[in-house]
């Protein structure tokens, strides 16, 4: 899905900065080994979309999955974002339609704040931060 200004490259450092926290702790907390990208955002060429959509790639799909059953939820699916992005409506559609089906569905503004929600997610609780 094409975004405008530096919302991408934001974005990107916020998720690989999570995805490296999430690689830090996995020895610990196994159960993070389970988090993984849905790589359907970015600029793609034309063929390469359309072979990608007919494989069943779709618009407004949670940008991380960790597939985790926890306190009566199927799994958690989070939303990056760059601290001021914003959701695009196929992206609210999905959360909506995640929430409906058991899943947690959160929107994430940054590093910090998708941690948080990992950890709250597995009841993780750090004595500082
Ligand atoms: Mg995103």
């Amino acid at each position: 899905m094409p975004l405008k200004g530096k919302a991408p490259a934001l974005e990107h450092r916020e998720q690989r900065a999570l995805m490296a926290w999430a690689g830090w702790h996995e020895y610990g907390r196994p159960e993070l080994r389970l988090l993984f990208a849905i790589p359907n955002g970015g600029h793609r060429h034309p063929a390469v979309a359309g072979k990608l959509k007919a494989e069943g790639v779709k618009a407004g799909v949670p940008d991380l999955c960790l597939p985790v059953p926890k306190n009566g939820y199927h799994g958690l699916f989070i939303e990056m974002k760059a601290p001021d992005g914003r959701a695009t409506p196929s992206q609210k559609a999905w959360q909506r339609l995640l929430t409906a089906y058991g899943y947690r569905a959160e929107v994430c503004h940054g590093f910090e704040a998708a941690r948080k929600v990992i950890e709250d997610y597995l009841g993780y609780h750090p004595v500082s931060g």
